[in-house]
């Protein structure tokens, strides 16, 4: 049985506990946790270890845009180059760039990852022959990458490239039952899944017990666009859809109304806020306090990936809401580590993820407290607030490392990402 001795670990609560001794069982578990025991022969984890974190919210192949938008215009304009990118990916490119992505995941000290897949056809929109092979593809990366994945499968019928859409409801959900490994399914947005098509998707999920998951209000004009159409707002036409509950997850929520709050949380629904990419997109400030207090509950995604990195998704809740509030300590800082945590895991059905405690997944990160960024912080406090991926020295995915000291153990990330992204 494999014994670490964490110099500091957290445990759920609102400080880090010195000295926790952790050991796991064969089956990928965590099997024993002990507080204040001495290290005996156990390998020594220097630092603070926390669960894994997950990335709730996940389009791969935009990381290629990264650095590459930053032009003037707005999230329609920026919509636009992403999807002149997407016309320019093939299954062996979406591979290799999905898996240097996942690789820079697991850097970050994420664990898990759920990818919100909808690019799903050839050229044209012509079909593979196998329809899921590009879903397949992006599986494929993430076992390579050492970090699990939930493929959340997107249903995509109107708008957009022809390569993101299926033919019709049933469609989708053939093909997406197809893919058997397929654990959860998406409704791209309201401007992409009608209402009629939405109640199939989540009777779909809801069959299955699995997550769905959708862009909601997004930007104003998604609301406008709703209103306009259908008279309602996203979140009430996912309520009407049956869509909202206990394995629903809104994506952004930025311009959730009040009704709508109160609807996500009386769902006790997740939220997935993604607040690097909603300010790298000027979508505005998502309302997480409200949501919190209404009773969703609240996780976390890097999206777009203009950064990956899970902490500074957390600190950015808090600080974000600071700049709009004029307001501090809108959230406790174990919150937003819940929310980077098991928030996520959570939000993609793993609900065995994302906690240090007997029974589940051994999924563990270690962040140092020697770099100059940490050096003299609360362990706490400080990797929530101030460190940065750099700070990520072991990540262990289902009792197998998968970042030792701050390498992957067999991927050259930066290698692959600079091969792979070469102009
Ligand atoms: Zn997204």
């Amino acid at each position: 049985m494999t014994a670490l001795w964490c110099e500091w670990a957290w445990l759920g609560g609102g400080v880090a506990t010195a000295g926790v001794l952790v050991t796991l069982g064969a089956d990928g578990r965590i099997a024993s946790v002990a507080a204040g025991a001495p290290p005996g022969d156990a390998e020594r984890l220097r630092g603070l270890t926390i669960p894994g974190l997950a990335n709730a919210h996940s389009h791969a192949f935009q990381r290629a845009l990264r650095g590459r938008a930053q032009g003037p215009g707005s999230f329609w304009s920026w919509r636009e180059q992403m999807y002149a990118l997407a016309e320019t990916i093939d299954p062996d490119g979406y591979r290799a760039l999905a898996r240097a992505t996942f690789g820079e995941m697991a850097l970050a000290g994420v664990t898990v990852v759920g990818e919100f897949h909808y690019l799903h056809h050839g050229p044209g929109g012509v079909p593979y022959s196998d329809p899921n092979e590009l879903g397949r593809a992006v599986l494929g990366a993430a076992a390579e990458a050492g970090i699990r994945i939930v493929l959340l499968d997107a249903c995509y019928l109107e708008g957009g490239s022809a390569r993101f859409r299926d033919a019709s409801a049933a469609a989708w959900a053939e093909r997406a039952t197809a893919l058997d490994l397929t654990a959860g399914a998406a409704i791209h947005s309201v401007r992409a899944v009608a209402p009629d098509a939405m109640r199939v998707v989540a009777t779909w999920a809801t069959l299955r017990v699995a997550p769905l998951h959708a862009h909601v209000s997004e930007q104003p004009a998604e609301n406008a666009f709703a209103d306009e159409r259908y008279g309602r707002t996203p979140t009430s036409m996912l309520a009407d859809a049956g869509a909202l509950g206990a394995n629903f997850t809104a994506i952004h929520a930025t311009h959730a109304t009040g009704a709508d709050i109160a609807m996500l949380g009386a769902a006790e629904a997740h939220v997935c806020l993604c607040p690097t990419t909603e300010r790298d997109l000027a979508d505005g400030i998502g309302p997480a306090r409200a949501l919190a207090g209404a009773g969703a509950r609240l996780a976390l995604g890097s999206d777009s990936h203009a950064v990956i990195d899970l902490l500074e998704e957390a600190r950015a809740v808090e600080l974000d809401e600071r700049l709009a509030s004029g307001e501090r300590g809108r959230h406790a800082t174990a919150d937003l580590l819940h929310a980077a945590t098991a928030g996520g895991y959570a939000s993609l059905g793993l609900h065995a993820g994302g906690r240090i405690s007997p029974g589940a997944l051994a999924d563990l990160t270690t962040i140092t407290l020697d770099s100059v960024r940490m050096a003299g912080t609360p362990p706490l406090e400080g990797a929530v607030f101030c460190a940065g991926v750099a700070d990520v020295r072991d990540v262990m995915v289902g009792g197998r490392w998968v970042v030792r000291d701050g390498t992957h153990v067999s991927i050259d990330v930066a290698a692959e990402l600079r091969t792979v992204l070469a102009p």
